[in-house]
């Protein structure tokens, strides 16, 4: 995991974006970002490795047991993304407004290459989920039963 495609994709001279470092701190953190972009979408993103391992959420993260969200993998952000929040201009990669939707942070409950278990302690979103791998970059984000 990197921050290459992050880097290409941006222009740091132009967007509020940070161009960011891969490191860790040892605690793990995630954050979901409103992303008022051409579509409005959800970002999820866990730290793991030094980065944030990002998924876009078209509907959002799910508040309820049982509810199956697509998530699409998108490009590994960096650790200071988890702050992030305001507006990338026209013109720029995911031109649009990031407003912090629920931050906190979270545990690995069981990690296999295509199947992720964990428990968020956020604000809004708090116990266990799940993220599938279901073929190329698409993912099913589902709130497991207490
Ligand atoms: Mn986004």
């Amino acid at each position: 995991m990197n921050l290459k495609e992050y880097r290409q994709k941006r222009q740091f001279t132009r967007t509020p974006e940070p161009a960011g470092e891969e490191k860790s701190d040892g605690k793990t953190h995630f954050v979901v970002q409103r992303h008022q972009a051409r579509n409005l979408h959800y970002d999820f993103r866990l730290e793991m490795a030094g980065v944030l391992r990002s998924w876009a959420v078209p509907k959002g993260v799910p508040l309820e047991s049982g509810v199956r969200r697509l998530a699409v993998r998108v490009e590994d952000h960096p650790v200071e993304y988890l702050d992030f929040a305001g507006t990338i201009p026209e013109g720029e990669y995911g031109a649009g407004t990031v407003e912090i939707w629920d931050k906190g942070t979270f545990e690995i409950n069981r990690a296999e290459i295509d199947l992720l278990e964990f428990t968020l302690n956020g604000e809004k979103l708090s116990g266990g989920y799940v993220l599938i791998h279901t073929g190329g970059k698409n993912w099913l984000l589902i709130k497991r039963k207490e």
